[in-house]
């Protein structure tokens, strides 16, 4: 063991590491400031036990009507061997008929997370075969299972499907459950999918380039397959998923400063929650809340929907009266002030500003005299 690992470890104490997600790594990218978060999915934590034990209310979830729902879509999608998404990848992406032979992997060793390894090197050889042009390519796999390095660990992810053009490229196909209406789709919920896509493409990259492959043979264009309208019937859209790719591998890349990270906390910094024979934990909830103060934070109010830890790093914002408390709009409205009470002090003239403040001390001031306005009337 490294001694990367061996420190990232410690940091998570007695319990097994939480896998990494196509969704948590996600996440990544919709808070790339937070130390706190990237040193937590770094060493596994799993946020979601140690909020439990701080008694903390955790971010709402999908319902299990919405993820059922998600499940029966996926499951008509691929019935009868993927007959319906065939055709439908084969409008999408010009697949002719010899190129739509289709591999389920869900069969390969089960579905226990101990049989990964086995699905990853059956999907390997699945995908190195087609990509070196052996026959018989596969050219649709049905959840595959890829591996992706993050932070020195490998990470197994599961794409929906991957499709295989015989001209070289590679798509990864995402099935989601929110419907595609008059061709428009929510594009909150488009991002996502794409951001989640996204690791899925750095993953399969990874294969071909261990392999000495050009990894630009996976597209950066993703296909979503939605319910169309308000049938049950699948569309098939295809994405420019690049931003997504880009901001992903980027924050990826951020967390190879680890050991800076793992450098500011005080010696002996562990996020262990101590659980006894029956896995309950017991390490004192103040020791817990001085390990995350060691950690430093960047709250913003899309913490709410992503992490585990939400609530607390909110009221540790509030209680330090940091302007990011306030939202993501006022914090970029007044980027350079931390503290809402230096805000209030160069609004109201209390504090003078230096000069790199003056322009936002003169929008400040000038705001101020537009709410007094506005409160005595004269506006
Ligand atoms: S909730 Fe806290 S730990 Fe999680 S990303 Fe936000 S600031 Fe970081």
């Amino acid at each position: 063991m490294n001694s990367l690992a061996a420190r990232l470890d410690a940091l998570r104490g007695s319990s097994p590491a939480a896998p990494h997600t196509a969704r948590t790594l996600a996440a990544l990218t919709t808070n790339p400031g937070c130390d706190r978060r990237a040193l937590m999915d770094a060493a596994g934590v799993d946020k979601d036990a140690l909020a439990a034990h701080l008694n903390l209310p955790r971010p709402l979830r999908p319902s299990t009507i919405a993820l059922d729902h998600g499940a029966a879509f996926e499951r008509r999608v691929t019935a009868q061997a993927g007959a319906e998404l065939v055709q439908l990848l084969r409008k999408t992406l010009n697949l002719t008929l010899p190129e739509v032979s289709y591999e389920d992997l869900n069969a390969v060793g089960g579905r226990e997370p101990s049989s990964l390894p086995l699905r990853h090197a059956r999907t390997r050889s699945l995908i190195l075969s087609a990509a070196h042009d052996r026959a018989p390519a596969r050219t649709l796999l049905n959840h595959p299972v890829l591996r992706l390095t993050v932070a020195g660990h490998p990470a197994y992810l599961e794409p929906d499907i991957v499709a295989f053009q015989n001209h070289g490229t590679f798509h990864i196909v995402e099935v989601k459950s929110f419907p595609v209406i008059d061709g428009q789709a929510d594009p909150t919920k488009v991002a996502a999918a794409l951001t989640q896509a996204a690791a899925y493409v750095l993953a399969l990259r990874e294969l071909l380039a261990d392999d000495g492959l050009p990894p630009e043979r996976v597209s950066n264009g993703v296909v979503l397959v939605n319910p169309r309208n308000f049938s049950h019937r699948p569309t098939a859209t295809l994405i420019d998923a690049v931003q997504q790719i880009k901001s992903l591998s980027r924050h990826l890349g951020r967390l190879r400063r680890l050991p800076d990270l793992l450098d500011q906390l005080p010696p002996g910094t562990t996020f262990d929650l101590a659980p006894d024979s029956e896995a309950n934990p017991t390490r004192p909830r103040e020791e817990l809340a001085t390990a995350l103060s060691a950690a430093r934070a960047h709250y913003i109010p899309g913490c709410l929907r992503h992490c585990d830890l939400a609530y607390y790093c909110r009221d540790e914002a509030r209680n330090q009266g940091r302007t990011e408390a306030l939202g993501t709009t006022v914090r970029d409205d007044v980027a350079g002030i931390e503290d809402i009470a230096m805000a209030l002090a160069l609004a109201d003239g209390h504090q003078h500003p230096s000069r790199d403040r003056a322009d936002i001390t003169h929008a400040l001031r000038h705001a101020q005299r537009v709410h007094a306005d506005f409160l005595a009337g004269t506006t």
